[in-house]
């Protein structure tokens, strides 16, 4: 009988919802409001010819790469991070070799290290989820092949300082230093420009957040350039459809667009936090367009509670060291002036039922 590789077969299934999320999706990080109207008008005036053809992605990669100031052949579009994940651990990953993450972090590293049949080390964030950089440099041996590190991390908003990545990236010289920046346009900060001092780093970005092209699927991964030569290697030349590639300049050319979305939602994390603090929920200060909440036993009720309110919000309570968590992104004002009754509602609900039981 046919059979899965063991490495496969000892996966843990991710389950993210695939369909029927109705309501406003503080769920899944994304952008709340859709992409710039400039990427409309692109897709719009799509001519057959363009679909017809194979995609070609060289100038919209340069194009990307002047946006980001690094060298176009230091530079790879991906299907998402999440293929910028995949590729790294194909790339670089073998039976045996050892992966360093600290949990909780985004599902997907453990994933595709783990089906290279990599042995996936997990340490723990310390307290308040700050990153355990100590403990980190502590497990990297010559058999350490990939550190990975979500910057900011999801799902706590946590940030690693750039001194302690830059710790990491000295130590593990034979290991590819994944920093994930998917939340970068929320934070601000930044590895990006040590890319041409370490061989080891790689940076990835997606347009999936702050963009709001989660939809069409692009993500970026830039290294030395004689590293990401291997990576293509592994690669599709096909990876990125071109609706993709013929929506990204106008993408990036909208920089007013994003700047907006970006402070609106900044200014609704600072009023989410705000009235978490208030409700006397403990949460944990976020860099990114999410905030995790600790809600208690009544975990699923809140999130029930606020889905008949309309509000769609992640529970997180299965994550290491998120008993009773759950994570509620942040979108445009007008969406966190919705957001804030439904939570008050939903919060009181929940406390009152837990005196009442
Ligand atoms: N990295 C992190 C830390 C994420 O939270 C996500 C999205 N949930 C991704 C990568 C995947 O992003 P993309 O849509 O670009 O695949």
């Amino acid at each position: 009988m046919l059979e899965a590789r063991g490495a496969v077969r000892r996966l843990k299934e991710y389950h993210p919802p695939l369909g029927g999320r109705v309501g406003l999706r503080l769920d899944f990080n994304e952008n709340t409001v859709g992409c710039s109207p400039r990427v409309l008008e692109c897709l719009r005036r799509l001519e057959f010819d363009q679909l017809a053809r194979y995609p070609e992605r060289e100038s919209v990669e340069g194009r990307v790469a002047a946006h980001l100031g690094v060298a176009p052949a230091g530079l790879l579009l991906t299907n998402g991070v999440d293929e910028a994940i995949h590729l790294i651990c194909e790339t670089y990953l073998e039976p045996g070799d050892e992966v360093l993450i600290v949990v909780p972090t985004f599902s997907m590293y453990e994933i595709y290290a783990g089906a290279t049949g990599a042995q996936v080390i997990t340490i723990p964030a310390g307290a308040d989820f700050a990153y355990p950089t100590q403990e980190v440099l502590a497990h990297i041996s010559p058999q350490t092949r990939l550190v990975a590190i979500a910057n900011p991390n999801n799902p706590t908003g946590a940030v690693v300082p750039k001194s302690d990545l830059l710790h990491i990236l000295r130590a593990a010289t034979e290991a590819a230093v994944l920093v994930d920046e998917a939340y970068f346009d929320f934070y601000g900060e930044s590895l990006l420009a040590e890319v041409a001092s370490f061989t080891n780093l790689f940076v990835a970005r997606t347009f999936s957040k702050a963009y709001g092209l989660a939809g069409l699927r692009i993500g970026v991964l830039v290294g030395d350039a004689a590293q990401m030569a291997m990576v293509r290697r592994v690669g599709s030349p096909y990876n990125v459809n071109a609706v993709g590639l013929a929506c990204l300049p106008e993408a990036l050319g909208d920089q007013d667009y994003v700047r907006q979305y970006v402070a609106e939602v900044r200014q609704g994390r600072e009023l989410l936090e705000q009235e978490l603090r208030s409700l006397t929920l403990r949460f944990w200060p976020s860099q990114a367009n999410f905030v995790l909440v600790r809600i208690g036993e009544r975990h699923t009720a809140f999130v029930d509670a606020m889905r008949e309110r309309g509000i769609l919000v992640r529970d997180r309570s299965r994550d290491p060291g998120c008993d009773g968590c759950v994570r509620i992104s942040v979108g445009s004002n007008a969406q966190t002036r919705q957001l804030i009754p439904a939570l008050r509602e939903a919060a009181r609900l929940v406390a009152a039922a837990g005196v009442s039981a």
